[in-house]
């Protein structure tokens, strides 16, 4: 994920309001008034070095905003999903063991591997193909895990496995970005395999993708990232695919300690309801949409195309966000309960979405 702007429902909790605001080094600087009042603008660089990109000034004002009513339906005594978080967790580190993890290179082949190693015995898909970039060519391929249900339609979930080209020789492993959204749906292809015991499912078919080539591979713009989700929502509005997915959902860097989920603006605002209904549910809401911005991650293109999506990301990682996109992106910054909090929710919005 990249471009990192932001309002606040409560500026006790902005970090524009300490006396060296973080996205000072990445932002372009706009009048204060304007920044406070509406938004900052942040490309986030996918090398230490990057340089920011221009402003824009558009935005709604900072206001504070009450958290979602709950949604007036009867009351589910459903028992509430538990991931197993440790086992999501062991994931992680697993994951981040590889090293780098850039399109194509020996590591993110083991990778490939070792989640398909995972996958056995589940259907399994993979959209592969050549991405022609401003480094050259890169082999990218998307591995999708379906469980199908009984109902007519379908939920995807999403978590991008590469990590940055530009980053390839700083040590950078990404144990949070690319490592926990790896792993998380790993997990979920566990809990979703032991519910369903080789049935469908009762509910909609749920779709798990692994996508590759979400990082830019030398500065993030609309052409230099996205990789394997712009192609992946090409190939799914041609063969019908898209009109079938009733929410779809994106999994990036949730496995920090102190998390805190964005409310992501570029997401269909009803489905991020729904997202905080089930955490209520799970007594996790917390954790979800003190900050709000727009993000810019898989789930834009499908946005674009008008598929329900929503972006489950925390956002900024670490103080002053000194971990994102860095050597400091190790297991040490990350907690099992967090995966937890998410893997819950989400299954939890899995189940609420079923009942719809
Ligand atoms: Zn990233």
């Amino acid at each position: 994920m990249k471009t990192f702007r932001t309002t606040t429902r409560n500026l006790k909790h902005f970090p524009c309001v300490s006396s060296r605001p973080w996205w000072l080094k990445f932002c372009v600087a706009l009048p204060l008034a304007t920044a406070l009042a509406s938004t900052a603008a942040c490309a986030k660089g996918s090398s230490p070095g990057a340089t920011a990109s221009a402003a824009s000034t558009s935005g709604s004002p900072a206001t504070p905003v009450a958290p979602p009513e709950p949604a007036p339906t009867a009351p589910d005594n459903s028992p509430l999903p538990h991931i197993d978080a440790k086992r999501a967790f062991e994931y992680t580190r697993e994951v981040a063991a590889f090293g780098p993890r850039y399109m194509g290179n020996e590591n993110h082949k083991k990778l490939e591997r070792y989640i398909l190693d995972h996958l056995k015995g589940d259907e399994v898909e993979d959209d592969a193909f050549t991405a022609d970039t401003v480094e050259g060519k890169f082999p990218v391929r998307n591995i999708i895990a379906k469980f199908p249900g009984t109902k007519d339609g379908i939920i995807a979930i999403l978590g991008h496995y590469d990590t940055n080209y530009p980053l390839r020789n700083i040590g950078y492993v990404g144990a949070n970005d690319g490592g926990s959204s790896t792993a998380i749906l790993l997990e979920f292809a566990n809990q979703l395999r032991s519910a369903s015991a080789g049935k469908k499912r009762d509910g909609y078919s749920v779709w798990l993708v692994w996508t590759d080539g979400e990082e830019a591979v030398r500065s993030w713009s609309d052409t230099d990232s996205l990789y394997g989700t712009r192609h992946l929502a090409e190939k799914w509005e041609k063969d019908g695919t898209l009109k079938k997915i009733k929410a779809l959902m994106v999994m990036d860097m949730i496995a920090p300690i102190d998390l805190a989920i964005l409310r992501d603006t570029n997401s269909t605002p009803w489905l991020l309801d729904l997202i905080y209904a089930a955490a209520e549910r799970g007594g996790y809401q917390s954790h979800f949409y003190v900050l709000q911005t727009p993000m810019e991650d898989d789930h834009l293109p499908f946005v674009k195309r008008g598929v329900p999506s929503a972006d489950v990301i925390d956002m900024p990682y670490g103080y002053n966000d000194v971990f994102h996109h860095t050597a400091l992106d190790t297991m040490d910054k990350l907690s099992p309960k967090s995966l937890q909090i998410v893997g819950d929710t989400i299954l939890e919005t899995v189940h609420m979405l079923d009942q719809r």
